[in-house]
Protein backbone atom coordinates (compact mmCIF):
# COMPACT_ATOMS: atom_id res chain seq x y z
CA UNK A 1 0.00 0.00 0.00
CA UNK A 2 2.63 2.69 -0.84
CA UNK A 3 2.63 5.51 -3.14
CA UNK A 4 5.25 7.08 -4.99
CA UNK A 5 4.22 10.49 -5.43
CA UNK A 6 4.81 13.68 -3.24
CA UNK A 7 1.39 15.66 -2.80
CA UNK A 8 1.61 19.24 -1.08
CA UNK A 9 -1.84 19.34 0.66
CA UNK A 10 -1.85 23.27 0.43
CA UNK A 11 -3.62 25.85 2.30
CA UNK A 12 -6.49 23.48 4.69
CA UNK A 13 -8.75 25.86 6.63
CA UNK A 14 -8.40 23.55 9.94
CA UNK A 15 -6.23 20.44 10.34
CA UNK A 16 -6.85 18.70 13.63
CA UNK A 17 -3.05 18.05 14.61
CA UNK A 18 -1.97 16.80 18.56
CA UNK A 19 -0.39 20.33 19.14
CA UNK A 20 -2.99 22.80 18.52
CA UNK A 21 -0.39 25.97 19.51
CA UNK A 22 0.78 26.22 16.17
CA UNK A 23 -1.60 25.96 13.34
CA UNK A 24 -0.54 23.34 10.69
CA UNK A 25 -1.07 25.25 7.30
CA UNK A 26 0.33 22.40 4.78
CA UNK A 27 0.86 18.60 5.04
CA UNK A 28 3.55 16.91 2.68
CA UNK A 29 2.45 13.27 1.62
CA UNK A 30 5.19 10.91 0.46
CA UNK A 31 5.53 7.46 -0.05
CA UNK A 32 2.31 6.57 1.61
CA UNK A 33 3.43 9.02 4.66
CA UNK A 34 3.05 12.14 6.34
CA UNK A 35 6.98 13.72 5.30
CA UNK A 36 6.43 16.84 6.52
CA UNK A 37 4.03 19.43 8.08
CA UNK A 38 4.28 23.14 7.30
CA UNK A 39 3.38 26.04 9.08
CA UNK A 40 3.43 29.88 8.29
CA UNK A 41 2.07 29.30 5.33
CA UNK A 42 5.62 28.30 4.47
CA UNK A 43 5.96 26.54 1.22
CA UNK A 44 7.62 22.90 0.80
CA UNK A 45 11.84 23.51 0.85
CA UNK A 46 11.38 20.75 -2.57
CA UNK A 47 8.67 20.70 -5.53
CA UNK A 48 6.46 18.29 -5.13
CA UNK A 49 4.49 15.93 -8.02
CA UNK A 50 1.32 17.01 -7.18
CA UNK A 51 -0.45 20.11 -5.38
CA UNK A 52 -3.83 19.48 -4.42
CA UNK A 53 -5.60 22.72 -2.67
CA UNK A 54 -7.19 22.13 0.56
CA UNK A 55 -8.72 25.84 1.15
CA UNK A 56 -11.90 25.72 2.69
CA UNK A 57 -11.24 21.66 4.28
CA UNK A 58 -10.93 20.54 7.47
CA UNK A 59 -8.48 17.81 7.78
CA UNK A 60 -9.14 15.28 10.05
CA UNK A 61 -7.17 12.17 10.74
CA UNK A 62 -8.62 8.94 9.05
CA UNK A 63 -11.12 7.72 11.10
CA UNK A 64 -11.35 4.47 12.75
CA UNK A 65 -14.07 2.09 13.68
CA UNK A 66 -13.29 -0.16 16.05
CA UNK A 67 -16.31 -2.65 16.21
CA UNK A 68 -18.89 -3.73 13.30
CA UNK A 69 -20.93 -6.83 12.11
CA UNK A 70 -20.44 -5.56 8.37
CA UNK A 71 -23.14 -8.32 7.05
CA UNK A 72 -25.73 -6.71 9.28
CA UNK A 73 -26.29 -4.02 6.57
CA UNK A 74 -28.61 -6.64 4.98
CA UNK A 75 -30.66 -6.51 8.09
CA UNK A 76 -30.93 -2.38 8.63
CA UNK A 77 -34.05 -1.72 10.27
CA UNK A 78 -36.47 -5.28 10.07
CA UNK A 79 -39.35 -4.05 11.58
CA UNK A 80 -39.75 -7.51 13.77
CA UNK A 81 -36.34 -6.38 15.86
CA UNK A 82 -37.28 -2.61 15.73
CA UNK A 83 -38.23 -2.08 19.06
CA UNK A 84 -36.22 -5.37 21.09
CA UNK A 85 -33.22 -4.83 23.52
CA UNK A 86 -30.74 -7.00 22.95
CA UNK A 87 -31.36 -10.86 23.84
CA UNK A 88 -34.75 -11.07 22.28
CA UNK A 89 -32.98 -9.10 19.24
CA UNK A 90 -30.54 -11.70 18.92
CA UNK A 91 -32.79 -14.39 19.17
CA UNK A 92 -35.38 -13.27 16.23
CA UNK A 93 -32.22 -12.76 14.09
CA UNK A 94 -30.18 -15.43 14.64
CA UNK A 95 -32.20 -17.75 12.16
CA UNK A 96 -32.33 -14.75 9.46
CA UNK A 97 -28.26 -14.48 9.78
CA UNK A 98 -27.60 -18.15 9.44
CA UNK A 99 -28.28 -18.06 5.83
CA UNK A 100 -25.76 -15.54 5.12
CA UNK A 101 -24.28 -16.54 1.72
CA UNK A 102 -20.34 -15.57 0.21
CA UNK A 103 -22.43 -13.35 -2.30
CA UNK A 104 -24.29 -11.69 0.02
CA UNK A 105 -21.51 -10.97 2.80
CA UNK A 106 -19.33 -9.57 -0.01
CA UNK A 107 -22.38 -7.16 -1.20
CA UNK A 108 -22.98 -6.47 2.63
CA UNK A 109 -18.89 -6.13 3.26
CA UNK A 110 -18.36 -3.31 0.24
CA UNK A 111 -21.88 -1.29 1.47
CA UNK A 112 -20.52 -1.15 5.29
CA UNK A 113 -16.82 -0.30 4.50
CA UNK A 114 -17.85 2.20 1.36
CA UNK A 115 -20.40 3.82 3.59
CA UNK A 116 -18.01 4.25 6.35
CA UNK A 117 -15.18 5.31 3.82
CA UNK A 118 -17.78 8.56 3.08
CA UNK A 119 -17.97 9.22 6.28
CA UNK A 120 -14.35 9.73 6.71
CA UNK A 121 -13.11 6.35 8.08
CA UNK A 122 -9.88 5.09 6.33
CA UNK A 123 -9.56 1.94 8.57
CA UNK A 124 -12.36 -0.11 10.01
CA UNK A 125 -12.23 -3.39 12.35
CA UNK A 126 -14.99 -6.01 11.54
CA UNK A 127 -16.11 -8.63 13.88
CA UNK A 128 -17.66 -11.29 12.10
CA UNK A 129 -19.06 -14.66 13.71
CA UNK A 130 -21.11 -16.33 11.88
CA UNK A 131 -19.80 -19.59 9.48
CA UNK A 132 -22.89 -21.23 8.54
CA UNK A 133 -22.31 -24.15 6.68
CA UNK A 134 -21.34 -22.60 3.19
CA UNK A 135 -19.38 -20.00 4.62
CA UNK A 136 -16.76 -20.93 5.63
CA UNK A 137 -14.27 -18.56 3.64
CA UNK A 138 -16.23 -15.52 5.19
CA UNK A 139 -12.98 -13.76 6.47
CA UNK A 140 -11.51 -14.54 3.20
CA UNK A 141 -14.32 -12.90 1.35
CA UNK A 142 -13.94 -9.75 3.35
CA UNK A 143 -10.06 -9.72 2.34
CA UNK A 144 -11.14 -9.08 -1.30
CA UNK A 145 -13.18 -6.19 -0.28
CA UNK A 146 -11.06 -4.56 1.52
CA UNK A 147 -8.14 -4.77 -1.39
CA UNK A 148 -10.57 -3.71 -3.72
CA UNK A 149 -12.12 -0.81 -1.41
CA UNK A 150 -8.18 0.03 -0.64
CA UNK A 151 -8.81 0.70 2.90
CA UNK A 152 -7.31 -0.30 6.09
CA UNK A 153 -8.97 -3.40 8.64
CA UNK A 154 -8.75 -5.32 11.42
CA UNK A 155 -10.99 -8.27 10.67
CA UNK A 156 -11.52 -10.26 13.49
CA UNK A 157 -12.45 -13.82 13.02
CA UNK A 158 -15.16 -14.20 15.22
CA UNK A 159 -16.74 -17.63 16.69
CA UNK A 160 -19.68 -19.16 18.33
CA UNK A 161 -19.56 -22.43 19.84
CA UNK A 162 -22.00 -22.55 22.81
CA UNK A 163 -25.70 -23.47 20.77
CA UNK A 164 -29.04 -23.66 22.58
CA UNK A 165 -28.68 -27.13 23.71
CA UNK A 166 -25.68 -26.55 25.64
CA UNK A 167 -27.40 -23.41 27.21
CA UNK A 168 -25.97 -20.83 25.04
CA UNK A 169 -28.05 -18.24 22.90
CA UNK A 170 -27.60 -18.99 19.29
CA UNK A 171 -29.42 -21.94 17.45
CA UNK A 172 -27.57 -25.40 17.15
CA UNK A 173 -27.12 -24.96 13.71
CA UNK A 174 -24.91 -21.61 13.90
CA UNK A 175 -22.52 -22.72 16.26
CA UNK A 176 -18.68 -24.48 15.12
CA UNK A 177 -16.28 -26.95 17.09
CA UNK A 178 -13.87 -25.50 19.06
CA UNK A 179 -11.16 -27.64 16.79
CA UNK A 180 -12.64 -25.81 13.59
CA UNK A 181 -12.52 -22.42 15.03
CA UNK A 182 -9.07 -22.44 15.82
CA UNK A 183 -7.53 -24.48 12.45
CA UNK A 184 -9.10 -21.29 10.91
CA UNK A 185 -8.02 -18.88 13.38
CA UNK A 186 -4.55 -20.34 12.88
CA UNK A 187 -4.83 -20.46 9.01
CA UNK A 188 -5.98 -16.55 8.43
CA UNK A 189 -3.21 -15.67 11.00
CA UNK A 190 -0.85 -17.15 8.74
CA UNK A 191 -2.71 -16.22 5.43
CA UNK A 192 -3.12 -12.35 6.07
CA UNK A 193 -2.07 -11.10 9.13
CA UNK A 194 0.36 -8.06 8.47
CA UNK A 195 3.28 -7.14 11.23
CA UNK A 196 4.67 -4.31 9.93
CA UNK A 197 3.49 -0.64 10.25
CA UNK A 198 1.16 0.91 7.09
CA UNK A 199 -0.07 -2.85 7.64
CA UNK A 200 -3.36 -2.79 5.28
CA UNK A 201 -5.09 -6.10 7.09
CA UNK A 202 -4.34 -7.74 10.07
CA UNK A 203 -6.89 -10.65 11.68
CA UNK A 204 -7.46 -10.53 15.38
CA UNK A 205 -9.61 -13.82 17.40
CA UNK A 206 -13.25 -12.55 18.33
CA UNK A 207 -15.26 -15.38 19.98
CA UNK A 208 -18.71 -14.35 19.97
CA UNK A 209 -19.49 -13.23 23.66
CA UNK A 210 -19.80 -15.01 27.38
CA UNK A 211 -23.22 -16.30 25.90
CA UNK A 212 -22.48 -18.08 22.96
CA UNK A 213 -19.27 -19.58 23.01
CA UNK A 214 -17.64 -21.95 25.38
CA UNK A 215 -14.83 -21.42 28.23
CA UNK A 216 -12.47 -23.75 26.41
CA UNK A 217 -12.66 -21.56 23.48
CA UNK A 218 -12.33 -18.31 25.24
CA UNK A 219 -8.83 -20.10 26.56
CA UNK A 220 -7.81 -21.39 23.49
CA UNK A 221 -8.09 -17.82 21.60
CA UNK A 222 -6.36 -16.15 24.07
CA UNK A 223 -3.48 -18.52 24.25
CA UNK A 224 -3.31 -18.26 19.98
CA UNK A 225 -3.47 -14.86 20.38
CA UNK A 226 -0.26 -15.25 22.77
CA UNK A 227 2.03 -17.29 20.39
CA UNK A 228 1.13 -15.57 17.42
CA UNK A 229 0.74 -12.29 18.78
CA UNK A 230 -2.19 -10.97 17.68
CA UNK A 231 -5.53 -8.89 19.28
CA UNK A 232 -8.14 -10.54 20.79
CA UNK A 233 -11.91 -9.28 20.37
CA UNK A 234 -15.50 -9.67 22.64
CA UNK A 235 -18.53 -8.15 23.11
CA UNK A 236 -18.42 -7.59 26.88
CA UNK A 237 -20.97 -5.80 29.88
CA UNK A 238 -23.41 -4.56 27.08
CA UNK A 239 -26.43 -5.30 28.95
CA UNK A 240 -27.66 -6.78 32.30
CA UNK A 241 -29.20 -9.65 30.72
CA UNK A 242 -25.35 -10.80 30.13
CA UNK A 243 -24.40 -10.01 33.56
CA UNK A 244 -26.95 -11.93 35.04
CA UNK A 245 -26.20 -14.91 32.58
CA UNK A 246 -22.46 -15.27 33.88
CA UNK A 247 -23.54 -15.23 37.24
CA UNK A 248 -25.32 -17.77 36.47
CA UNK A 249 -23.69 -19.63 34.07
CA UNK A 250 -20.14 -19.23 35.25
CA UNK A 251 -21.54 -18.20 38.58
CA UNK A 252 -18.85 -14.95 38.67
CA UNK A 253 -19.22 -11.61 37.12
CA UNK A 254 -18.15 -10.64 33.18
CA UNK A 255 -14.71 -9.31 34.31
CA UNK A 256 -13.83 -12.19 36.89
CA UNK A 257 -14.80 -14.04 33.83
CA UNK A 258 -12.67 -12.23 31.33
CA UNK A 259 -9.58 -12.74 33.82
CA UNK A 260 -10.49 -16.60 34.58
CA UNK A 261 -10.23 -17.24 30.24
CA UNK A 262 -6.56 -15.31 30.34
CA UNK A 263 -8.40 -12.34 28.97
CA UNK A 264 -7.53 -9.15 30.98
CA UNK A 265 -4.67 -7.99 29.56
CA UNK A 266 -3.43 -5.11 26.88
CA UNK A 267 -4.00 -7.48 24.00
CA UNK A 268 -7.77 -7.16 24.37
CA UNK A 269 -10.10 -4.79 23.35
CA UNK A 270 -14.09 -4.71 24.48
CA UNK A 271 -16.78 -3.64 22.60
CA UNK A 272 -19.82 -1.57 24.42
CA UNK A 273 -18.12 -2.14 28.38
CA UNK A 274 -20.88 -0.41 29.89
CA UNK A 275 -21.90 -2.75 33.20
CA UNK A 276 -18.49 -2.35 35.51
CA UNK A 277 -18.29 -1.52 39.14
CA UNK A 278 -15.56 0.73 40.13
CA UNK A 279 -13.26 -2.42 40.47
CA UNK A 280 -13.76 -3.61 37.94
CA UNK A 281 -13.39 -0.16 35.80
CA UNK A 282 -9.56 0.12 37.56
CA UNK A 283 -8.60 -3.80 37.17
CA UNK A 284 -9.69 -3.04 33.43
CA UNK A 285 -7.60 -0.08 33.65
CA UNK A 286 -4.49 -1.74 35.13
CA UNK A 287 -4.71 -4.17 32.31
CA UNK A 288 -5.11 -1.46 29.68
CA UNK A 289 -7.67 -3.57 28.48
CA UNK A 290 -9.12 -0.95 25.43
CA UNK A 291 -12.65 -0.45 24.88
CA UNK A 292 -14.74 0.31 21.99
CA UNK A 293 -17.74 2.79 22.64
CA UNK A 294 -20.83 2.07 20.20
CA UNK A 295 -22.91 5.07 21.99
CA UNK A 296 -25.76 4.57 18.80
CA UNK A 297 -26.00 0.91 19.34
CA UNK A 298 -26.30 0.89 23.12
CA UNK A 299 -28.82 3.78 22.87
CA UNK A 300 -30.87 2.13 20.00
CA UNK A 301 -30.89 -1.41 22.22
CA UNK A 302 -31.07 0.82 25.42
CA UNK A 303 -28.23 -1.05 26.83
CA UNK A 304 -26.97 1.65 29.20
CA UNK A 305 -23.88 4.28 29.20
CA UNK A 306 -20.44 3.29 28.70
CA UNK A 307 -18.09 5.12 31.81
CA UNK A 308 -15.87 6.61 29.58
CA UNK A 309 -14.02 9.29 31.04
CA UNK A 310 -13.48 6.71 34.57
CA UNK A 311 -11.91 3.61 32.34
CA UNK A 312 -9.52 6.53 30.70
CA UNK A 313 -8.67 7.69 34.02
CA UNK A 314 -8.28 4.03 35.11
CA UNK A 315 -5.60 3.75 32.25
CA UNK A 316 -7.89 1.90 29.74
CA UNK A 317 -7.50 3.09 25.82
CA UNK A 318 -11.08 4.32 24.33
CA UNK A 319 -12.31 4.27 21.14
CA UNK A 320 -15.32 4.11 19.19
CA UNK A 321 -17.28 2.10 16.71
CA UNK A 322 -20.54 2.29 15.11
CA UNK A 323 -21.30 -1.56 15.94
CA UNK A 324 -23.00 -3.84 13.29
CA UNK A 325 -25.87 -2.15 11.11
CA UNK A 326 -28.77 -4.48 12.75
CA UNK A 327 -28.47 -2.03 16.40
CA UNK A 328 -27.37 1.24 14.96
CA UNK A 329 -27.95 1.24 11.55
CA UNK A 330 -25.83 3.80 10.13
CA UNK A 331 -22.21 2.89 9.68
CA UNK A 332 -20.98 6.67 9.89
CA UNK A 333 -18.07 7.12 12.04
CA UNK A 334 -18.84 11.45 11.78
CA UNK A 335 -22.32 10.57 13.26
CA UNK A 336 -21.17 8.11 15.69
CA UNK A 337 -18.67 10.91 17.00
CA UNK A 338 -21.58 13.15 17.42
CA UNK A 339 -24.09 10.44 19.27
CA UNK A 340 -20.99 10.15 21.27
CA UNK A 341 -20.53 13.59 22.57
CA UNK A 342 -24.37 14.19 22.74
CA UNK A 343 -24.56 10.56 25.25
CA UNK A 344 -21.48 11.37 27.14
CA UNK A 345 -22.80 15.07 27.94
CA UNK A 346 -25.26 13.69 30.02
CA UNK A 347 -23.02 11.39 32.07
CA UNK A 348 -20.08 13.80 32.28
CA UNK A 349 -21.35 16.67 31.62
CA UNK A 350 -20.82 19.66 28.76
CA UNK A 351 -17.50 20.74 29.82
CA UNK A 352 -15.64 17.64 29.70
CA UNK A 353 -17.11 16.27 26.67
CA UNK A 354 -15.71 18.39 24.21
CA UNK A 355 -15.32 17.99 20.05
CA UNK A 356 -12.03 17.63 20.29
CA UNK A 357 -12.55 14.92 22.64
CA UNK A 358 -15.03 12.42 20.74
CA UNK A 359 -13.12 13.51 17.46
CA UNK A 360 -9.69 11.89 19.37
CA UNK A 361 -11.94 8.47 20.59
CA UNK A 362 -12.80 8.59 17.02
CA UNK A 363 -8.76 8.09 15.84
CA UNK A 364 -6.07 7.85 18.03
CA UNK A 365 -7.72 6.54 20.85
CA UNK A 366 -9.24 4.18 17.95
CA UNK A 367 -6.18 2.83 17.20
CA UNK A 368 -4.50 2.78 20.48
CA UNK A 369 -7.35 0.05 21.09
CA UNK A 370 -6.20 -1.72 17.58
CA UNK A 371 -2.72 -1.88 19.15
CA UNK A 372 -1.61 1.52 16.24
CA UNK A 373 0.59 3.53 16.44
CA UNK A 374 1.19 4.59 12.77
CA UNK A 375 -2.08 5.54 12.24
CA UNK A 376 -4.97 8.16 14.06
CA UNK A 377 -2.96 11.00 14.55
CA UNK A 378 -1.11 13.68 11.99
CA UNK A 379 2.01 13.79 12.82
CA UNK A 380 5.82 13.59 10.57
CA UNK A 381 6.20 9.46 9.92
CA UNK A 382 2.49 8.73 10.57
CA UNK A 383 0.23 7.06 7.46
CA UNK A 384 -1.24 9.64 5.11
CA UNK A 385 -4.51 8.22 6.34
CA UNK A 386 -6.99 11.84 6.08
CA UNK A 387 -10.28 12.42 5.90
CA UNK A 388 -11.00 15.92 4.43
CA UNK A 389 -14.40 17.79 5.51
CA UNK A 390 -16.03 20.84 2.74
CA UNK A 391 -18.09 23.31 5.33
CA UNK A 392 -20.02 24.59 2.21
CA UNK A 393 -23.21 23.20 2.57
CA UNK A 394 -26.27 24.81 4.81
CA UNK A 395 -25.61 22.91 7.94
CA UNK A 396 -22.49 24.88 8.80
CA UNK A 397 -23.66 28.28 7.26
CA UNK A 398 -23.03 30.65 10.14
CA UNK A 399 -20.75 28.60 11.98
CA UNK A 400 -17.32 29.85 13.44
CA UNK A 401 -15.43 26.92 14.97
CA UNK A 402 -14.52 24.55 12.23
CA UNK A 403 -13.87 21.58 14.34
CA UNK A 404 -16.66 22.22 16.31
CA UNK A 405 -18.96 22.43 13.42
CA UNK A 406 -17.81 19.43 11.84
CA UNK A 407 -19.75 17.88 15.50
CA UNK A 408 -21.91 20.24 16.36
CA UNK A 409 -23.56 20.76 13.03
CA UNK A 410 -23.30 17.10 11.88
CA UNK A 411 -21.13 16.58 8.93
CA UNK A 412 -21.70 13.32 7.65
CA UNK A 413 -19.83 12.72 4.35
CA UNK A 414 -16.41 13.50 3.64
CA UNK A 415 -15.05 15.99 0.47
CA UNK A 416 -11.83 13.70 -0.04
CA UNK A 417 -10.69 10.49 1.93
CA UNK A 418 -6.99 9.39 1.73
CA UNK A 419 -5.52 5.95 2.57
CA UNK A 420 -2.13 5.64 2.03
CA UNK A 421 -1.07 8.51 0.14
CA UNK A 422 -3.95 7.32 -2.56
CA UNK A 423 -7.19 9.43 -2.79
CA UNK A 424 -9.97 6.69 -2.70
CA UNK A 425 -12.78 9.44 -2.08
CA UNK A 426 -13.18 12.24 -4.74
CA UNK A 427 -15.66 15.27 -4.20
CA UNK A 428 -17.38 12.23 -2.28
CA UNK A 429 -17.43 9.43 -4.37
CA UNK A 430 -15.68 6.79 -3.92
CA UNK A 431 -13.15 6.00 -6.56
CA UNK A 432 -13.61 2.97 -8.59
CA UNK A 433 -17.08 2.44 -7.38
CA UNK A 434 -19.93 2.11 -8.99
CA UNK A 435 -22.00 2.45 -5.71
CA UNK A 436 -25.72 2.56 -7.17
CA UNK A 437 -25.26 -0.12 -9.13
CA UNK A 438 -23.83 -2.36 -5.87
CA UNK A 439 -26.97 -0.77 -3.65
CA UNK A 440 -29.44 -2.51 -6.13
CA UNK A 441 -27.71 -5.84 -6.05
CA UNK A 442 -27.24 -5.35 -2.55
CA UNK A 443 -31.01 -4.30 -1.83
CA UNK A 444 -31.87 -7.46 -3.50
CA UNK A 445 -30.02 -9.68 -1.66
CA UNK A 446 -30.82 -7.91 1.91
CA UNK A 447 -34.65 -8.97 0.38
CA UNK A 448 -33.85 -12.84 -0.39
CA UNK A 449 -31.80 -12.95 3.43
CA UNK A 450 -35.19 -11.88 5.19
CA UNK A 451 -37.68 -13.66 2.47
CA UNK A 452 -35.82 -17.06 3.22
ZN1 LIG B 1 -21.41 -5.92 18.20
Amino acid sequence: MSAAQRIWIKSPLYVFAPDQSQPVTGLIVNQGKIETLLFNHDAPASPCDEVFDASGLVILPGLINTHHHFYQTLTRAWAPVVNEPLFPWLKTLYPVWARLTPDALHLATQVAMAELLLSGCTTAADHHYLFPQGLDNAIDVQVDVVKQLGMRAMLTRGSMSLGEKDGGLPPQHTVQTGEAIIRDSERLISQYHEREAGAQIQIALAPCSPFSVTREIMQESAQLAKREDVRLHTHLAETLDEEDFCLQTFGMRTVDYLESVGWLSDRTWLAHGIHFNEQEIARLGAAGTGICHCPVSNMRLASGICPTLDLIEAGAPIGLGVDGSASNDASNMMYEARQALYLQRLKYGAEKITPEVVLRWATEGSASVLGRTDIGVIAEGTQADLALFSLDDIRFSGSHDPLAALILCGAERAEHVMVGGQWRVSHGQINGLDLPALLARHRAAASKLIAG
